[in-house]
């Protein structure tokens, strides 16, 4: 245990983050670093409780809570605590292949479960784990180091996001020769080309990247299997196919005015910036045209996470003015009786792009229990307006909660750029035209989980394709645990965890 009494002593700190008026100028990450003496009273805020629930990672309610990867996190906390940095760095590999990427964009459910988090701010987990691993490459400890032995094994995995990553650096690490195909003119999948800048800086990607290259693993990018590439190919080319394509089938808003110009699906926006970011103003091969929101009135349609990120681009855009509509209701300030401690607490919370809309119009941007009606065109085609009404949630007659408009709360807002950022439906068909794997209700490949077999024997599926969208920490832990089962298939055992 790093100090006994650190728990009583100590108040929970984290870097201040850059002010919110210099940060939307540029697309630097936002989130400062700690130095390492102000680090190490915050691990010894760890009581290292006799049930650490912080690594349980298990669903609750249906959410994640505790750490989905199951780091060991009093042990961290405690090497930290001791200065043995390198020995923190190992520990927290054993578990995690990415926590540069974690560390930076996990919504941190080990937190939410810490027992200090029952009558006190809980450990800053997340900066602990972000600061040991950039210790590392600081260092120069985190250097390649390809496999001593080679079993001869090709397997091919479909999509380069943090699961098709974290699973090449597993199956790559049991001497198996892997190829990550890759759609997108770049690897990475969401952790690039959804997830923008300021959260994540795109050489931290790369950086990664670079290092599985060295180790061994093959990349190849351009390349959209069941497309360009058949998939009979890669049944006939690989000894085992592992399917990490993601679930980016975006969610519509099918209401008059729909086919207005100047209404986009987030990801378009999204990937679209990065894009232009990453490449300047040359062409695009692949993606989408960058949309600018640069003097427009824009609403975004969506207050979760993808919701949030063009909310955060849109300023940096210099938008007029800005609103994020969410039809559900305001979230309570703190947990209520049902969502007790150590689920994920279901409260309202300001994310930064909601702190930088703030900071500039001077109020939060999210209008709760509120949807989109119609949307509005001018002469040429172009959206003008959104008519937006207010919700009521009632229950129907089989118990389930659903929107009802109400009368007279009718309101048109100016609006030359709409945001559809309403969750995503599962993933793409493209390759399921010509791989015949079993899907699930929701359309993922159906695969159960802890095995992640499919219905094509040497086929497996992880991450968001499998589970639906969600976290870059669930898609590293299913990503392990694919390339755990793809090695037992391979090998008729396992040396993985
Ligand atoms: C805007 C946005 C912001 C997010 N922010 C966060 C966050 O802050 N924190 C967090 O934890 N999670 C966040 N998420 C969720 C997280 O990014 C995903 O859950 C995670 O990336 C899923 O990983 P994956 O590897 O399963 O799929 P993806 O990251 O979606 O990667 C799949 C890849 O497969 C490729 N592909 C698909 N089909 C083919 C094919 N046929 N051939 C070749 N390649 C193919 C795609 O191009 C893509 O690159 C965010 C998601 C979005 C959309
Ligand atoms: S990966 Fe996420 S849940 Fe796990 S320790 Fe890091 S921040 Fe916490």
């Amino acid at each position: 245990m790093a100090k006994p009494t650190g728990f009583m002593e100590y108040q929970r700190e984290l870097p201040t983050d850059r002010p919110p008026q210099e940060r939307i100028k540029d697309w630097q990450e936002f989130h400062l670093q700690f130095p390492d003496d102000k680090l190490v009273v915050q691990a010894a805020r760890c009581m290292d409780c006799g049930i650490p629930f912080c690594h349980t990672g298990v669903l609750l309610n249906g959410m994640a809570s505790g750490c989905p990867i199951n780091n060991l996190i009093p042990e961290w906390n405690d090497l930290v605590y001791r200065g043995l940095w390198r020995q923190a760095l190992d520990r927290l590999l054993k578990t995690n292949n990415f926590p540069e990427f974690t560390g930076r964009v996990c919504p941190a459910p080990c937190e939410a479960s810490c027992t200090l988090g029952i009558n006190d701010p809980p450990v800053t987990i997340k900066n602990i784990e972000k600061t040991i691993i950039e210790r590392g490459f600081a260092e120069g400890w985190i250097v390649p180091a390809p496999p001593a032995v080679r079993t001869g094994k090709k397997v091919a995995i479909v999509g380069s996001g943090p699961a098709g990553l974290a699973c090449a650096d597993q199956l790559n690490k049991a001497g198996h020769w892997v190829t990550v195909f890759e759609r997108a003119d770049r690897i990475g999948g969401l952790l690039i080309y959804g997830i923008p800048n300021m959260k994540l800086d795109k050489e931290v990607v790369q950086r990664r990247v670079d290092l599985m290259a060295a180790e061994g693993v093959t990349f190849v990018t351009g390349t959209e299997v069941g497309k360009n590439y058949p998939a009979e190919k890669l049944l006939s080319e690989f000894d085992a196919v592992v399917l990490c394509g993601g679930a980016t089938k975006p969610r519509d808003l099918p209401v008059e005015g729909r086919a207005l110009k100047g209404i986009h699906f987030a990801m378009e926006f999204l990937h679209g910036n990065t894009q232009h970011l990453l490449n300047g103003h040359g062409e695009n091969n692949f993606g989408y045209p960058f949309i600018s929101a640069e003097g427009k009135d824009v609403v975004v349609i969506g207050g979760g996470d993808t919701g949030t990120d063009c909310v955060g681009t849109s300023l940096r855009h210099n938008c007029r003015s800005l609103i994020q509509l969410e039809i559900l209701n305001r979230p309570p300030d703190t947990r209520q009786p049902d969502n007790p401690w150590p689920e994920w607490p279901k409260v309202y919370t300001v994310d930064y792009g909601q702190e930088e809309a703030h900071a500039i119009y001077g109020s939060d941007p999210r209008t709760y229990s509120v949807t989109a009606r119609r949307f509005i065109g001018d002469k040429k085609g172009n959206v003008k307006e959104v008519e937006i009404v207010q919700v009521e949630w009632v229950k129907d007659e089989n118990g389930r909660f659903s929107p009802r408009e109400i009368p007279g709360t009718e309101q048109t807002r100016p609006a030359q750029l709409v945001l559809l950022a309403m969750g995503f439906l599962g993933p793409e068909d493209t390759i399921f035209e010509s791989l015949n794997v079993e899907r699930d209700r929701r359309s993922n490949v159906k695969a159960d989980y802890g095995k992640f077999a499919t219905s094509l024997p040497g086929v497996f599926a992880a991450g968001d394709m499998r589970r639906g969208q969600s976290l870059v920490v669930w898609a590293i832990n299913e990503g392990r645990g694919a390339a755990r089962e793809c090695d037992r298939y391979l090998m008729g055992e396992t040396v993985l965890p």
